[in-house]
Order: structure tokens, then C-alpha cells, then sequence
């Protein structure tokens, strides 16, 4: 009997005395062999709460070598790990635990008097971690127990994680992860991306999220890698950091953060061996400067919730800005029609569907969610729109909600945002369509910008030069910041809600 999951991510390293985790809060190293044990005690203390396999544990915890235990003892006992993001409010995990029906919610100590009353409306019982894993009624309990736990039988069919979506485009949904979603993703991105045990990986990303979780941990994981974890994404950290690393995950924000600081140069990254981008789109432009800089090119790669990564530019080969790659061994990935499904030919336009062992079960409790995006012959309908070119390289242009459709024309947003950002003065820009009498919706452009450097008059002359009139914003608004989330995604949403009087 088996657990294809723990056995493959696992108890492949019972015994192994390298380290796992160097964890940067607590200054301390904890070697594979350490981190089993304490992943079996965790299993051992959730099931003496009385979880079987199936059930759901929910965590709103921080970042430390004790929450990854509690994913592993999850995986160990067969029960479904939900990690919930840390900046959720009350009201917001009160949907969580409700929708998932979790048994167990582990919460920080400072918010169990605040979260009891839920927890005890939805029969779910209560425990605690603090933020850096030592302390709590979780941890507390889970000490005194023994170090072994018999593993749960699980098939690789079985549901190892509900993962919620980021809720950038509407209310999160919680995708059923399998065990062999997330272990044929890691292995597919292990030898993709060539990790081995040499290998120490800077962990600045949040551990509630695909990318940081299932992408970071996970790859680490399979390659007996090391990883530093850092609690949060901290630029005189991560450029203390980087001497003793050789790669990094992160999202296009790192990045850009990077190059804003004078330290971060050549030498600094000369020893590296990869950095890698995803959740949100990388700017040509910094994958430029980013060369320009460092001698290196950011690998970008494109996944989601629902289907771990899809595509990865090339471990070796060319790295080509503005693309997220090719599609992963083992995944098919379609461009299609949004209104007939039909295979689109190369360097159109269309819907994003993938197809391969990474895609999810479906949406929980939304079946006709599940329905309508998950087709019968296993093709998942992304949201996303983008083109495949002739060499195959895979380039997202955009979601399908993000889609604006004015007087009749189809208009991608990213076109026009790439024209806008390389005006003077232009940081970056967010195109969206809002409300408009004779259209239906028209184009608004949001810019980012140096005031004393941009003069909007101009850019609507080089927007005039560059694209057809209907694709020509109708008005251009300055502000400080686009609304992000924390994987720093654009919010859209926000944007279309503030804009959407402009002309009604
Ligand atoms: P929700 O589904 O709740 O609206 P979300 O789609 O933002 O939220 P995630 O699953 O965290 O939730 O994010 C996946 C999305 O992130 C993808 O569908 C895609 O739009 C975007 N994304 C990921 N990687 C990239 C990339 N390299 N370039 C552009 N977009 C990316
Ligand atoms: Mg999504």
C-alpha cells in the first residue's frame, strides 16, 4: 500500500541528515530527517483531534518550518490541507471554513478569541500556531507525541489540498487538488528546471499560495534542495541573501525591486544559477534590464490554482521575453475560440485550455463552476487569452474577463498597455473597459507615471500613430499605485468599480 504524494515528496528523505530548512526567523536549520519527525507528530496531534482522511484542516498561519510540517502531516494522514491566506479578515475566513466544511481551523493565538464563536458555529474545532511555529496549542500538543505515524493509504486520485484561488477576477474558489496534480507537477518541474540537492532555494513568496506552496516547496521537496525561508519578500535581505543561494522564485514585483536598488548587480548574481517569475505578467522591459544588469534571463513561467504550471520558457534554450514559454512535457495546451471551441490557428488570438496530470478535479461545491470550465474531455478553460506563435512559444495576452468589447470590436487590453509603458514618464498602466452609452464599454487607460516627465497629449499621439481608433483610450487618469494583491496581480476589478461613471 502506498501515498504516492508523502512517498514521492516526503518519505523519500527519511533519514537524511542535510538540511531541509534554514528558517530565518528563528535562526535555525532543520534537517529532513528533523522535519519528518515533526511532521509526524503534527499527524499524530490532528488525528488525535479526531480528522480522517478526507476531512479538511484549514490554516491562517504564518510562515514557518511548523506550517510546512502541518502540510506534510496533512499529506501523511490522508487529510486535505487548505492553507488560507494571512490577510484575510473574520469575515472572509468565516466563508472559507463554511464553504469547505474544514474540522479543524489553525489560527494565530491573537485571533482564536475572535475566530472561537465561527469555528464553533461550523462544528469546527479551534487550535493555534504563532507566527513563527513554536508556540500554540498545535504545536503544543503535537510535541509530546511520538515521531512516528503510520502513513494513510491514499491513490493518487485522492484530494491531497483544496487550494482557493487568488480572487483577482470575483470570489475565490476552491480548486480540488489531487495527490498526483501536485507530485507530477513537481517532478515535471523539477527535471524542467534542473533542481537538484546542490540546490538552495531563497523562499521569500507566502506558503497559502500555489506558487510559493506547491511550485517553491514542492520542487525543493523532490529534488532534496534546501530552502532559506525568509517570513516575506525583504530587499536588504533577499540582496544579503543571495551569495549564499542558487535560485530564486518570485513574482515580477521582486524583480522590479530589485533593479531599483544599485546593489543588486553583476557580482552580486554572478554565482546564480536561476531566477524564476510567475503570477503576474513580466514586463519585457525588465527581463531586458534585467539581463542588461545581471547577465542572467528571468525564466518566466505560467500557471494557476487550478493546474499548478503549464508552461515554462526553457532551462536551456532561449528564454524569450514576453512569453511564458512552451507547454510543460505532459501538458497539451490549446488556443481556441471563445464562442465555438475550436482550435484556433497559430498566432491568433483566443481562449487558453490545458489539458494534462497537473489540471484539478474541479471546483468544490460549484459543480456548475466545474461545469462550465472543465470540459468532459479533460480541457480546462483558463480565462486567460493568448496566442501560441510559430516556434511555439506561448504568450498571454490577457483574461477573458479583462476583455473589453466596444461598439462590436474585440480589444486586448495588453496591446495598448505595452504602448503606454514605453512612453517617458510612464511606470506602468492598466487598461480597462468601462460603461459607455453608444459602445457599450470603452477603453480607459490608468497610468502610473512621473508627473513632471508625462504628458498625456503626447501619449494619445503615439497611441493614435500605433493602434486603430476603437482601441484608443478615451481618457488617460494618472494615480500613484495600481491596486495589487499579494501576489501582485493588478486588480482590475477595482479599477473598472472606480472608473465605471466616467461616462454614464
Ligand atoms: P481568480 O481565479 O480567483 O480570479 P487568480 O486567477 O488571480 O484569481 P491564481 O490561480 O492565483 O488566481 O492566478 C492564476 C492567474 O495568474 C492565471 O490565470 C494568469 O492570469 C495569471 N498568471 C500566472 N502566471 C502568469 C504569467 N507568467 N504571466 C501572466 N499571467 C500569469
Ligand atoms: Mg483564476
Amino acid at each position: 500500500m502506498s501515498n504516492p504524494l508523502y512517498d514521492g515528496l516526503f518519505a523519500a528523505h527519511e533519514g537524511k541528515q542535510t538540511t531541509f530548512i534554514f528558517d530565518s526567523l528563528t535562526k535555525s536549520e532543520v534537517s529532513y530527517d528533523a522535519f519528518l519527525k515533526q511532521a509526524s507528530q503534527y499527524a499524530n496531534a490532528i488525528t488525535q483531534q479526531g480528522l480522517q482522511p478526507g476531512d479538511r484542516l484549514a490554516a491562517q498561519v504564518g510562515k514557518s518550518v511548523s506550517t510546512l510540517a502541518l502540510y506534510a502531516a496533512c499529506v501523511q494522514a490522508g487529510v486535505v490541507y487548505l492553507p488560507l491566506n494571512t490577510a484575510y479578515t473574520l469575515a472572509e475566513i468565516d466563508y472559507f471554513v463554511k464553504d469547505s466544511g474544514a474540522k479543524l481551523l489553525v489560527c494565530k493565538p491573537e485571533l482564536a478569541a475572535s475566530m472561537a464563536n465561527m469555528a464553533k458555529q461550523y462544528n469546527a474545532i479551534l487550535m493555534t500556531q504563532s507566527d513563527d511555529g513554536l508556540s500554540g496549542s498545535l504545536p503544543d500538543a503535537a510535541r509530546s507525541l511520538p515521531i512516528e505515524f503510520t502513513t494513510v493509504d491514499r491513490v493518487n486520485d485522492d484530494i491531497a489540498s483544496f487550494l482557493y484561488t487568488s480572487g483577482t477576477t470575483g470570489r475565490s474558489k476552491g480548486a480540488m487538488l489531487t495527490q498526483n496534480n501536485l507530485l507530477s507537477n513537481s517532478e515535471t518541474l523539477k527535471e524542467a528546471w534542473e533542481f537538484t540537492e546542490e540546490d538552495v532555494l531563497l523562499h521569500a513568496l507566502p506558503i497559502f499560495h500555489i506558487h510559493g506552496l506547491f511550485v517553491a516547496v514542492n520542487v525543493a521537496l523532490k529534488s532534496g534542495a534546501k530552502i532559506i525561508l525568509e517570513p516575506s519578500f525583504n530587499l536588504d535581505r533577499v540582496i544579503e541573501l543571495l551569495p549564499n543561494v542558487t535560485s530564486l522564485m518570485g513574482v515580477p514585483t521582486f524583480y522590479t525591486r530589485l533593479l531599483n536598488d544599485e546593489r543588486f548587480n553583476r557580482a552580486l548574481t554572478q554565482h546564480m544559477r536561476l531566477f524564476i517569475s510567475g503570477s503576474a505578467p513580466l514586463l519585457s522591459e525588465t527581463h531586458v534590464q534585467f539581463e542588461q544588469r545581471t547577465g542572467h534571463r528571468i525564466l518566466e513561467r505560467y500557471g494557476m490554482t487550478e493546474t499548478n504550471m503549464n508552461t515554462s520558457n526553457p532551462y536551456r534554450g532561449e528564454r524569450r521575453a514576453g512569453t511564458v514559454g512552451f507547454p510543460l512535457p505532459n501538458v497539451e495546451l490549446k488556443i481556441t475560440d471563445p464562442v465555438t471551441g475550436d482550435t484556433l490557428p497559430t498566432g491568433e488570438i483566443g481562449q487558453i485550455e490545458v489539458r494534462g496530470p497537473n489540471v484539478f478535479k474541479g471546483y468544490w461545491n460549484m459543480p456548475e463552476k466545474t461545469a462550465e470550465e472543465l470540459r468532459s474531455n479533460g480541457y480546462f478553460i483558463t480565462g486567460d487569452l493568448g496566442t501560441i506563435d510559430e516556434e511555439g512559444y506561448v504568450s498571454i495576452v490577457g483574461r477573458n474577463k479583462d476583455l473589453i468589447i466596444s461598439g462590436g470590436y474585440n480589444i486586448y487590453p495588453k496591446e495598448i498597455e505595452l504602448i503606454l509603458d514605453e512612453q517617458p514618464g510612464v511606470v506602468e498602466s492598466a487598461i480597462i473597459g468601462v460603461p459607455h452609452p453608444d459602445f457599450g464599454e470603452t477603453v480607459v487607460g490608468v497610468l502610473v507615471a512621473d508627473e513632471k516627465l508625462v504628458d498625456l497629449d503626447k501619449i494619445q499621439l503615439a497611441v493614435k500613430d500605433a493602434l486603430a481608433r476603437f482601441k484608443h483610450p478615451r481618457q488617460l487618469v494618472v494615480i500613484d499605485a495600481l491596486p495589487r494583491n499579494t501576489m501582485g496581480k493588478v486588480q482590475k476589478n477595482i479599477l473598472r468599480e472606480t472608473y465605471k461613471g466616467l461616462f454614464t
